[in-house]
C-alpha cells in the first residue's frame, strides 16, 4: 500500500497552495487532482483579482503556472479523486478512483465546492440539451442566440457579460428586487446592451421538444401583481452558488447546516489532528481564490509542525 506523509485532496488554490508550501518544507506532498483538475478557476474567465496579474490573467493558465510549481517543489500529482476515507486512526487511509489505497500521516483536504442547481426536475431533463452551470464551458453553443442566466451574484453577473460577447441576448433572472453582485459587476451589467435584467423574477420550470426553448418565469411571486408568463430562450445557465464536496468526509467531521468543513476559528484545523481543511470546503463566507491559496499555505504549515517538528 503506497504511503505518503501528507496527501492534498484537490487542486485549486487551496490544494496547489498547500503543496508549495509542503514541497518546500521537504514533505514529498502526493497531491489526488479531484474531478476538475485546476478547480472552479478553469471554468471562469479572467481572473483580475488575484494580486500579481495587474492586466488579469486567465484561469486555465493560473492554475498550470500553480501546477507547475508544485511540481517544481516535488509534489507528486495523481489524476485521480478520492472515493473513500478512514479517518479513525493515523495513518490515514484513503481511496482513489483507480483503485489504490493510500495511507497519509497527514490530510488536507481542499476539494471546492460544486455548482447549486434550482432542484427543477426540468433541470435534469435538459441537462446538456440546454442546461448548463457553466458558462465559460458551454458558452460557445449559444453564438447568436437568447440565454437565460439565473442569480444576482458576482458569478451571475460576470457570466452575463460573458455570453453577451457570445449571445444575440442575456437575461440575467433575479429573484430579490437588487442584485447582490460587487459594485463593479453590476456596473458592468448594466452598461451592456445585450443585457437584460429581470428583477423579481423566479423560473417555475423549462419547455422544449429537442432542448430547452423557453422558461416558464414568475414575476413578483405571491403577491397580488403576481404574472406568469413564458420566455422564449435557447441555453438556461445556473449561477446561484455553489455546495461544499464535503460528502466523503461528514461521517468523521463536523459540518454546518450547508456542509462546509468546520474548523478551529482562524485555522484550517479540523476536529481531528492531522487532518485539514483548505479553501471553498470549508469556507462559506468568502470563497475566494487568493483566500483559498492563504488557507492552503496555513494548512501546509499546520503539517510542517504536526510532523516535522
Ligand atoms: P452568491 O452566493 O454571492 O450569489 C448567489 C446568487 O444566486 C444570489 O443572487 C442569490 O440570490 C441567487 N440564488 C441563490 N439560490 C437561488 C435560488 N434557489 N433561486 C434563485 N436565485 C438564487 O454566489 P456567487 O457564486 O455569485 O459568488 C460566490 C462568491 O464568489 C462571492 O463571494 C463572490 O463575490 C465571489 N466571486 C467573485 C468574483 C469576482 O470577484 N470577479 C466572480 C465570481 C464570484 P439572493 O441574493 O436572493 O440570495
Amino acid at each position: 500500500m503506497p504511503h505518503t506523509q501528507l496527501l492534498i485532496l484537490g487542486s485549486g488554490p487551496a490544494g496547489y497552495t498547500a503543496a508549495i508550501y509542503a514541497g518546500r518544507a521537504g514533505l514529498n506532498p502526493t497531491l489526488a487532482e479531484g474531478l476538475q483538475p485546476g478547480g472552479q478557476l478553469t471554468v471562469t474567465t479572467e481572473i483580475e483579482n488575484f494580486p500579481g496579474w495587474p492586466q488579469g490573467i486567465d484561469g486555465n493558465e493560473l492554475m498550470q503556472n500553480m501546477r507547475q510549481q508544485a511540481e517544481r517543489f516535488g509534489t507528486q500529482i495523481l489524476p485521480c479523486e478520492a472515493v473513500s476515507v478512514s479517518l479513525d486512526a493515523r495513518p490515514f487511509h484513503v481511496g482513489l478512483d483507480d483503485g489504490s489505497e493510500w495511507t497519509a500521516d497527514s490530510i488536507i483536504i481542499a476539494t471546492g465546492a460544486s455548482p447549486k442547481y434550482l432542484g427543477l426536475s426540468d433541470e435534469q431533463k435538459y441537462m446538456g440539451q440546454g442546461v448548463s452551470a457553466c458558462a465559460t464551458c458551454d458558452g460557445f453553443f449559444y453564438r447568436k442566440k437568447v440565454v437565460a442566466v439565473v442569480g444576482g451574484g458576482d458569478t451571475a453577473c460576470e457570466e452575463a457579460n460573458y455570453l453577451a460577447g457570445l449571445a444575440s441576448k442575456v437575461y440575467l433572472i433575479v429573484r430579490k428586487p437588487f442584485l447582490r453582485a460587487s459594485q463593479i459587476m453590476q456596473q458592468r451589467v448594466m452598461d451592456n446592451e445585450k443585457i437584460e435584467v429581470l428583477f423579481e423574477t423566479t423560473t417555475l420550470g423549462l419547455y422544449g421538444e429537442n432542448g430547452v426553448e423557453g422558461a416558464h418565469l414568475v414575476h413578483r411571486k405571491g403577491e397580488p401583481d403576481e404574472k406568469q408568463y413564458d420566455l422564449p430562450i435557447d441555453g438556461f445557465f445556473l449561477a446561484i452558488g455553489h455546495s461544499p464536496n464535503s460528502q466523503l468526509f461528514s461521517k468523521w467531521l463536523a459540518t454546518d447546516r450547508e456542509g462546509y468543513i468546520l474548523t478551529e476559528k482562524g485555522s484550517p484545523r479540523t476536529s481531528i489532528p492531522g487532518v485539514y481543511a483548505a479553501g471553498d470546503v470549508a469556507d462559506p463566507h468568502y470563497r475566494q481564490a487568493v483566500i483559498a491559496a492563504g488557507s492552503g499555505a496555513m494548512a501546509a504549515m499546520e503539517v510542517q509542525k504536526l510532523l516535522l517538528q
